[in-house]
Order: C-alpha cells, then structure tokens, then sequence
C-alpha cells in the first residue's frame, strides 16, 4: 500500500493524541476498570477521528478506507488493549452499517453525534446462548403500531455502561434465522433497558464491559437500519470493518512488546553476558519481526482490494485469524523471557499477553475464521464454494 502525505499527516495526529491524552493515564484507568470514554471521544471527535472513512455530509472525513486502517494502526500505540478496543466499537463495529444503509434521518440523529463524539455507541449481537452462533440468536423485536417493542438481552457488550446507543440485532420475524433479522438502533436511556454490574474480565480492563437486557423496550421503526430482514447481511458485512479494524489494530503492540522484550534481554544479565546474545532468543525476536511483517502484509493487501470496492471476507477472516494466533504467539514467547518480571501484574508484556488473548475469541472465534475461510475454500462439508 503507498501511503500519502495525509495518510503520514493522520497518523502523526493519532499518535500525538495517544501520547498526550491517553497514555499518561492508561495505568490508572487500567487500574479503575474504565477510562473517561465521553470526554476522549470528544476530544478524538474533534481531531476528526471517529469518522475518518464515514460521509461528510454527518461530519465524517470522507476518506477512504485506508485512512481508517492506518489510524487503527496508530491506535495500536496506546499501551492497553482496552482503549483501542473501545475506539474501534465506536468507529468500525457499530457505525459502518449506520453510515451506509441507514436513513439520513437516523444518521443525523445518532451517526453524526458519534463522529463528533458527543454519543457513545455499542454493538448488541451476542447472547448468553449465542455468540459464535449469530444466527441463533433470540432477542425479539415485535411490531406494535409504529414502534418495535425488545425483549432478550445481550452479553459482554464493550462500551455498553456509558452508551448513548446500542446497534442491536434482533429478530423481527419468525423467518428463516438469516432472513429475520434487523439492526435497530436503540437509545441507551430508553426505558425498559437494565445493566449487569460491569463483568470482570481477564484483560482489555479499562474497556466496560456489560450484559444489557431489555423487557418491552420500546423504538419507532424507523430506528431501523436498511430493510428489514437485511440485519444478517448487513453485520456479516460490518464484521468486515471490525475484522479489519481488529487485525490492523494488533501490529504495533506487538511490535512493541518485541522491542521492549529486546531492551530488557539487552540489560539482563545471566551466566555472564546479556539474555539477547543468546541465538535462540535473538533468532525469535527475529522470527517473530517477520511474523508481524506478513500479519501488516496481510492487513494492507486485504485493505488495499476492499478499498478497491473487492469482497474480502477472504482476507480480512484470515487477518484476524492471524492477528489473533500471532498476538498469543508474540506475547507468550516475549513474556518468557523477562522471566518472574514477565509474570508481575504491571508488566507491559503481561499487559499485552492478557488482551491479545481476547482476539482469538471475540468478533468470531479462530474457528470461527477458519470456518468461514474453508467454506470460500470450497472445502467446507456440505458447503459449495
Ligand atoms: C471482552 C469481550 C468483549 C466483547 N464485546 C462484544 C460486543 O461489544 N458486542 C458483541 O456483540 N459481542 C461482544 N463480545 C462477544 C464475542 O464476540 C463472543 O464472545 C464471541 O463471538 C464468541 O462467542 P461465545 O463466547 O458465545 O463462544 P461460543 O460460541 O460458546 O464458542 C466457544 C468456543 O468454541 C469454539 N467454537 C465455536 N463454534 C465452533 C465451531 N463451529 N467449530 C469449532 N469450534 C467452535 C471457539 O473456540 C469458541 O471460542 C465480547 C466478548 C468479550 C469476552
């Protein structure tokens, strides 16, 4: 991918935001298991970064979709997964399908607040009996009048305690699983809707994270996104941004846990002469170099063809499911040879090696990728290519 003078122009803006505005803080939000999500997102709202690639008719950039992956990139310099995570639900998991199929009504009303972040969102796909199965999901949206009355709920919802919005996929008929499915936009503060105490995760733990459940919540149809029926559709193809997001978003954490790991083994001593003299770790600082080489190849390639107008759910399914396998790599191999200090809570290896391990899991497990790559594989049983 060649990278313009605005695309380096942007990625300076990001970094400068990250090294001013949420670094310094990172340990204590870490500690506090959440950071100020409304006054970063403003702040990044007016630098233009939560809407990047989204139309500029509702306050986006405008620009394509590399400039969103090279900011991704860049957001993968703040020194916890969590913030980047919850960036990235805003920017690339519960607006892609607002901004392109929702109607000018609904993108005033909330995809413009979230490209200024004045409106915090989240994305409502997964249950308790449904994650890495979407289409088995069971929240209901009936029609009443003019309105969708949602009962269900939805689990480990990043951003959820402090969203303006939920992005909810819900079943509005009783039609076939990929065929009766809407995405509905649904405020936060309408009544009916109740929060889990924040879960407690093992990592991302500045990011909150809730179950959200509805009993009879009430929205006009017309928070509807797109067609009805269409919800399927139009997440598989949110996924795409998110994948990406996801994938591009890991390379320069893991690039830092490399360099880090080499100035620790440059100054530890053993037997006599530095950890890194040894071949066998500075053959793996090496190897793992080149890995995230080919995960940034991968990332580029995937967005440079989607940016082209291509289909890649080829490219960005084995993104993630590079990113992920690769971040587990990196960050394992990397804590083992700080030794004890590799274990120690604060440590920025171990940091790493409790959020990456998200990756594998969440937006569609490895198996998840796997699937999906096989079936345009052709070799999935019972799948045609
Ligand atoms: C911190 C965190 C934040 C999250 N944020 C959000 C959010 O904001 N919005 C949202 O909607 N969801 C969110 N999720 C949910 C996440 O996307 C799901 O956890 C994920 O899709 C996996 O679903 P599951 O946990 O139900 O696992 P399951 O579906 O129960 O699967 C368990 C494991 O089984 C394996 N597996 C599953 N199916 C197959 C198969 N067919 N073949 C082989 N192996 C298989 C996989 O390894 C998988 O990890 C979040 C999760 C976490 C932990």
């Amino acid at each position: 991918m060649i990278f313009t003078q605005e695309h380096e122009e942007l990625r300076r803006t990001v970094r400068n935001f990250v090294e001013h505005e949420i670094n310094p803080h990172v340990e204590q939000w870490e500690k506090d298991g959440r950071f100020p999500i409304h006054e970063i997102f403003k702040k990044a709202g007016d630098l233009g970064l939560l809407g990047i690639s989204k139309p500029e008719k509702f306050g986006g950039m405008g620009l394509d979709y590399s400039y969103s992956i090279v900011a991704a990139e860049e957001f993968g310099t703040i020194i916890c997964g969590g913030i980047p995570m919850s960036i990235g639900v805003q920017t690339d998991m519960c607006t892609p399908a607002l901004a392109r199929f929702g109607s000018d009504e609904l993108r005033e009303e909330f995809l413009r607040p979230a490209i200024a972040g004045e409106m915090v969102g989240c994305i409502g796909v997964s249950e308790v009996g449904a994650g890495s199965d979407v289409a088995g999901l069971k929240t209901s949206a009936r029609k009443d009048g003019d309105d969708y009355v949602i009962n269900g709920s939805k689990m480990w919802i990043t951003n959820s305690p402090s969203a303006d919005f939920i992005c909810l996929l819900a079943n509005t008929s009783e039609d076939k699983p990929h065929v009766n499915k809407s995405l509905i936009v649904v405020p936060m503060n309408s009544p009916g809707i109740s929060l889990s105490p924040h879960l407690d995760k093992l990592g991302m733990r500045s990011s909150e994270t809730a179950q959200v459940f509805f009993d009879n919540v009430r929205v006009p149809q017309r928070n509807r996104i797109g067609a009805e029926g269409a919800g399927f559709m139009m997440q598989m193809l949110q996924f795409q941004e998110e994948r990406l997001f996801g994938a591009a978003n890991m390379i320069k954490g893991l690039e830092h846990c490399v360099d880090a790991t080499i100035d620790y083994c440059k100054q530890r001593y053993t037997f006599g002469q530095p950890l890194i003299d040894n071949q066998v770790i500075h053959f793996r600082m090496a190897e793992l170099s080149t890995e995230i080489e080919a995960l940034r190849a991968l990332v580029y390639q995937a967005t440079e063809l989607y940016v082209a107008g291509k289909d890649v759910t080829r490219l960005a399914s084995m993104a993630k499911l590079k990113a992920g396998r690769l971040g587990r790599e990196v960050t394992d191999a990397c804590l083992q040879y700080w030794g004890g200090m590799g274990f120690m809570w604060d440590n920025p290896v171990s940091r790493a090696y409790r959020d990456v391990r998200l990756v594998s899991i969440g937006g569609g497990a490895d198996e998840i990728m796997l699937g999906i790559i096989c079936k345009l594989m052709g070799i999935l049983p019972g799948k045609k290519k």
